[in-house]
């Protein structure tokens, strides 16, 4: 899962990304409302965090641009102002849900994840695949109901393959949504959780289709 951050305090921009990312998310930052709109429109962003009060352009107007252009993707607005004039505004230009500063860190995390899985293609947020299951909100995969132990990196690639289980998901858009646009490294680097997850999860869970990607296949499919 991919997101972004539009937010002008740095501080607070950076530690986000850096609890964001520990959580298994790939994240980008960008601290002016103009280059958020531009990444937004550019990037496939599974949801974006963004603030009201912004250099360049407000986050009302970077939302309303979004919307206009038919962007659906899920917008968490923050807001230094509390009162409900800034919560109708937010909601009016097509923000998903807001936040009001100061906000508590498992808050704002726990409101990602609701929007995420609302906007899920599966109304349970638990995947079942075979004698698996992946449970998108409380992170933790269940193997012939025995947890398996994956890190956060882990379970985001194997979920990018839930998500779409019995498809085939290629390298790049694995890498598009679980890594971040400043990776720069090796595309292979996919490779090597794919291998980490075929220890822990069997061999053949995960069949790969050469120069295509990977599927994510039920035990004895
Ligand atoms: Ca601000």
């Amino acid at each position: 899962m991919r997101l972004l951050i539009v937010e002008d305090e740095k501080r607070l921009a950076l530690s986000l990304a850096k609890g964001l990312t520990a959580e298994g998310f790939a994240v980008d930052v960008v601290h002016d409302g103009t280059e958020g709109l531009h990444r937004a429109s550019e990037g496939s962003y599974d949801l974006i965090v963004l603030d009201i009060m912004l250099p360049g352009m407000n986050g009302y107007r970077v939302c309303a641009a979004l919307r206009a252009a038919g962007d659906d993707v899920p917008i968490l607005m923050l807001t230094a102002k509390d009162g409900e004039y800034d919560e109708a505004e937010g909601l009016d230009t097509g923000a998903d849900d807001y936040l009001t500063k100061p906000f508590s860190y498992v808050v704002l995390v726990a409101r990602v994840r609701a929007l995420l899985r609302r906007r899920g293609r599966a109304a349970s947020p638990v995947i079942r695949i075979g004698a698996m299951s992946v449970d998108t909100a409380t992170r933790r995969v269940m193997l012939d109901d025995a947890e398996v132990a994956l890190t956060a990196k882990e379970f985001a690639v194997l979920e990018q393959l839930a998500l779409r289980a019995g498809e085939v998901v290629s390298k790049a858009e694995i890498l598009e949504h679980v890594w971040d646009f400043a990776y720069d490294g090796d595309p292979n680097i996919v490779e090597v959780y794919i291998s980490a997850l075929r220890r822990k999860l069997g061999a053949r869970t995960i069949g790969t289709l050469r120069g295509a990607g990977y599927r994510l296949v039920g035990r004895g499919a």
